[in-house]
């Protein structure tokens, strides 16, 4: 049985593969260029099934595991960190839906998500709020039954597109987790363009106007349970920035290993090199680490085991700032190539350094990570 667990994932890994190769890698320089991934490709990712492979058959996924479901991300995040990025804040909302989404949700929004008919976004930073998300200004009151959302949040991925919105908002006593169709009245949709990286990833200011929602945009089973929601989400969220990390890291290795091995200087390859052989074994030792590091975390979420959120936090500071190092190394081997848009090491570079912000920055993670280590001890 656990064999073919194995076999079955290794061939995930396989297709996912194949698949960025094919349809996103070859295309995300020109993707970062022009600031956005075609529809084309959120239609063939549909097609391929990999908006949210992990989500049970009846709701229209295959019911893959986190490992199977992290070494895709990781994958994706090797071609192309803005189509990872869109990935991850999709699969945070359909993972909160399916966690905790009513039988009206469900049926409401699951197979259209799962094919990728409708695409969701992850609402929570603001101008004012980012790493202390308590600090949130947005809020939703009791209203008809329903409530009344009012408020902005800002840098939201994929909000230039997104079909649907997870939102958190501040209520008297709380915060809730609000599911908000973009067409509904009074949302409003800013682009936000030129970001340092994942400059594909179509981010946006979200406002909401005096929205009026009914009580079914409400997820989780009271009020209360958006704390939950909130944490289960941003592990998910993490998670999958620190397999797109590992991509990044992957990516910076394939990427300095070709060009070590056709550049020379003053007759002498590249690879020949033992100051540029120092760099790239670094880069296999912790490419190797920072899956590891992964793929344990997936295996604690897959067993259910609390573990899995400590176990995150540190495959995600690990991983995000291996790839930010990595990808200054990829760029420093390539030289002024490195530092063209011919090659995509400046983009890796880009990209990485955004992972060292999001899910929880670099000093966000330290901090955890150190506060767990006093509470626990660190066996
Ligand atoms: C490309 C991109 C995509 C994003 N996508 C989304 C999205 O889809 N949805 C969403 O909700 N948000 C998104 N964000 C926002 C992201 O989550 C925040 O940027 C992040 O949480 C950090 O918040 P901040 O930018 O407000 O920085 P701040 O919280 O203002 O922090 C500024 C600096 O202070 C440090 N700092 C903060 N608190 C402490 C502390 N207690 N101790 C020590 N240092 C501290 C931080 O580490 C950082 O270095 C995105 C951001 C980017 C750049």
């Amino acid at each position: 049985m656990r064999a073919a667990v194995a076999a079955d994932r290794a061939l995930d890994r396989v297709s996912a593969r194949a698949f960025v190769r094919e349809h996103i890698a070859p295309h995300a320089d020109v993707w970062d260029r022009q600031g956005a991934v075609p529809e084309e490709t959120l239609e063939r990712i549909g097609e391929a099934g990999l908006w949210a492979p992990f989500l049970p058959a009846d709701l229209g996924g295959r019911g893959l595991d986190m490992v199977a479901l992290g070494e895709i991300h990781e994958e994706v995040g090797r071609g192309c960190s803005s189509v990872r990025s869109l990935l991850t804040v999709h699969t945070m909302l359909c993972w909160a839906l399916n966690r905790w989404g009513s039988a009206h949700q469900l049926e409401q929004w699951a197979q259209d998500l799962a094919a990728g008919r409708v695409l969701g976004a992850f609402c929570l930073s603001e101008a004012g709020a980012g790493s202390d998300a308590a600090g949130i200004a947005t809020t939703a009151v009791a209203h008809g039954g329903g409530w009344l959302l009012r408020g902005a949040k800002k840098w939201i991925t994929g909000g230039q597109r997104a079909d649907l919105f997870l939102v958190f908002a501040r209520t008297e006593a709380s915060i809730v987790a609000l599911l908000v169709p973009r067409t509904t009245p009074g949302v409003r949709v800013t682009p936000i363009h030129d970001m340092l990286g994942t400059r594909a990833s179509m981010l946006a200011e979200i406002a909401f106007d005096d929205v009026v929602l009914g009580p079914e945009a409400l997820l989780g089973p009271s009020a209360f349970a958006a704390g939950m929601v909130l944490t289960g989400t941003l592990d998910l969220g993490r998670y999958s920035v620190a397999a797109g990390s590992v991509g990044i890291i992957q990516a910076c290795l394939d990427a300095s290993s070709a060009y070590a091995g056709e550049r020379s200087v003053g007759g002498t390859l590249l690879r020949e090199l033992p100051l540029i052989q120092a760099k790239l074994s670094d880069m296999v030792t912790d490419v190797r680490a920072a899956r590891l590091l992964c793929e344990q975390a997936g295996r604690l979420k897959d067993a259910g085991d609390p573990a899995t959120i400590m176990a995150t936090w540190v495959a995600k500071y690990f991983a995000s700032t291996a790839a930010a190092r990595h990808a200054t190394e990829a760029v420093q081997i390539h030289g002024a190539n490195g530092c063209s848009p011919h090659y995509p090491v400046a983009r890796y570079y880009r990209d990485a350094k955004v992972m060292e912000i999001i899910e929880g920055s670099n000093e966000i993670q330290r901090t955890t990570i150190a506060g767990e280590a006093f509470r626990e001890g660190t066996s």
